[in-house]
């Protein structure tokens, strides 16, 4: 089946590089604005790697982290890439916060918009909430990951990295392992990487496989083996044990034993195939401690390292017009 969105890279004459007002996901970008995040991320890994990383384009402006939900990377790395570029950042957690006390979302949101929030960035466990509360208030919004939806700044770290290692993605065949049903980093990924035209194989046991995701472009495998054919890059998820109401692996030894990457299974794919996953990590269930700390292979913390860049050029973007950026108002 072919994939809806066309996969060229440039921004086409005349064309605003970024026209978005918020980042809900990738559904909806166009390739060439999803390479422009790219492009723009890449000044944000080398000022990261100089020992001064200020740049305080976003003085002044306060960025507000809402999270409904656990997270340990993409906290951090909103957080950080917030004060390196100079803005009030501030963290709300949903433990400590009034939705404790049955507070809807849309008060909520009305609250943060209240306080005059420059930013707002948001994690929620329902699917589409990042939306609603985008809908709702005045400025722009980053999904920070949204239920099984969409998780877009994790699909561009991912891509960031994949392009820094291997190039031009109309020649990788990139495979996605694991728990696709209920991924919101699967889902992004596929649109992302299809977009940018990869190949991309998605494996997973029937019980987590969605129904008809070839229409998404992909090509699925229930045999691990099969589907590692050849890959250029093995993404490896977590099962979202969190998102299960009953039994849909038999167990995890049998699991890792069928769908877990090990060094023999790795062999399938192509001789120096990089090994990627969004963590957190569950070792010995989908992926073996030692494919996971071998650096020759596993670009994992790679991975950690671009969620900052990518991040850092979102909050850039998306608050240009507010700052009255030449071409952005
Ligand atoms: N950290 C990623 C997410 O928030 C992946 C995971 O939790 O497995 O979706």
């Amino acid at each position: 089946m072919q994939n809806a969105i066309p996969t060229a890279a440039a921004t086409p004459e005349g064309a605003h590089p970024f026209p978005h007002r918020h980042l809900t996901g990738i559904f909806g970008l166009q390739p060439w604005e999803i390479t422009f995040l790219l492009d723009e991320a890449e000044q944000w890994v080398d000022l990261n790697r100089q020992s001064s990383k200020h740049d305080d384009r976003l003085a002044g402006l306060t960025q507000m982290n809402a999270f409904f939900e656990a997270s340990t990377r993409t906290l951090l790395s909103f957080e950080i890439a917030g004060k390196r570029l100079g803005a009030d950042v501030v963290n709300m957690h949903a433990a400590q916060s009034s939705v404790k006390k049955g507070e809807t979302l849309i008060d909520t949101a009305v609250t943060l918009n209240a306080m005059r929030a420059d930013v707002i960035v948001i994690r929620h466990q329902a699917s589409g909430a990042v939306q609603l509360i985008a809908d709702k208030v005045d400025c722009p919004v980053l999904n920070a990951g949204d239920g099984w939806h969409e998780h877009p700044t994790q699909a561009l770290l991912d891509a960031l990295t994949i392009r820094r290692r291997r190039g031009a993605f109309e020649k990788l065949r990139i495979a996605i392992c694991g728990d696709i049903l209920h991924s919101r980093v699967a889902r992004s990924n596929i649109l992302a990487l299809t977009a940018l035209g990869a190949e991309v194989h998605v494996i997973a046991p029937p019980t987590l496989m969605p129904p008809a995701i070839e229409r998404l472009g992909v090509i699925p495998f229930t045999d691990f083996d099969a589907g590692l054919e050849g890959a250029d890059v093995v993404m490896m998820l977590r099962l979202q044990n969190e998102r299960m109401q009953g039994g849909f692996i038999p167990s995890p030894r049998e699991y890792f034993a069928l769908y877990g990457l090990t060094r023999e299974r790795l062999d399938r794919a192509a001789p120096d195939a990089l090994v990627m996953h969004p963590g957190p990590m569950n070792r010995g269930v989908e992926i073996a401690s030692d494919i996971a700390d071998d650096l020759e292979r596993s670009a994992i913390t790679e991975q950690v390292e671009m969620g900052v860049a990518v991040r850092m050029a979102c909050l850039d973007i998306l608050t240009r017009k507010q700052r009255g950026v030449e071409g952005w108002a």
